[in-house]
């Protein structure tokens, strides 16, 4: 048994909890994936981790706790979002070690390689760090928004962010997916790029969504277009535009 990840269990389900407005110890014990231990939760509240009211009967992370919970929420969400659009599904269940292991430091090259995610694949927000603060002047991120390609533009999909399962199948159905290569075609009126050989016009926003590695952009002069698999190489756009 590990004290420390236990401990680290307790704060993560009461930043999840003030996330979904609940705040009692009831629901705690329900949230833990661990069962419930009174002295492991007395030791949070020595060490000024957590605050309870009795009047109440509510609990809460005190500021020292939520500064702890802030960096394990941050490094878990992004574990999932690199898991799941990076590297696959399969890797799922990986996300919950990762969050124990990792330091600062490494949470904030990740979150800067992913190009500062929001959210992870459920719709939860990522806590910022100081990378996302720091991002647009100093840091050049590995993975940009679709759109910052220039017009001619080929590019690997590092990931892509969609509100819904809704719209993650409407883009997985145009095979718009991690690893595959896009090319940008058009930026006005409407954005069209060019996926797996066919032609796709994505409104601003969700092409935003879609992220790709600024890295290994492959420019249409030079004939060097079919690197990377893509199938595409040699269509014809009707009017290219500039
Ligand atoms: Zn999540
Ligand atoms: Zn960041």
């Amino acid at each position: 048994m590990n004290k420390k990840r236990d401990k680290d269990e307790y704060l993560e389900q009461l930043w999840s909890m003030r996330e979904k407005n609940v705040n009692s110890v009831e629901e705690l014990k329900k949230e833990l994936h661990v069962e419930f231990n009174a002295q492991t939760f007395q030791e949070l509240i020595d060490d000024n981790m957590v605050e309870t009211d009795d009047k109440s009967q509510t609990i809460k992370l005190t500021d020292k706790g939520e500064k702890e919970a802030r960096q394990i929420i941050r490094a878990h969400r992004l574990a999932e979002r690199l898991i799941s659009d990076v590297l696959g599904e399969e890797y799922e269940a990986g996300a919950g070690e990762f969050e124990h292991t990792i330091n600062p430091e490494l949470v904030d090259g990740i979150c800067t390689l992913l190009g500062h995610p929001r959210e992870c694949p459920h719709g939860r927000p990522i806590p910022e760090g100081e990378c996302c603060k720091r991002c647009d002047k100093t840091a050049q991120a590995s993975v940009v928004p679709l759109p910052e390609l220039e017009v001619g533009q080929s590019a690997k999909i590092a990931y892509v962010q969609c509100k819904s399962d809704q719209q993650m199948h409407r883009m997985d159905g145009l095979q718009i997916r991690p690893g595959v290569m896009v090319k940008l075609h058009q930026k006005y009126p409407t954005i069209v790029i060019e996926c797996e050989g066919a032609s796709i016009a994505l409104d601003n926003e969700v092409a935003s969504n879609i992220r790709v590695w600024a890295k290994d952009v492959i420019e249409e002069a030079g004939g060097q277009a079919g690197k990377g698999g893509f199938r595409g190489f040699g269509f014809r756009h009707r009017r290219g535009r500039r």
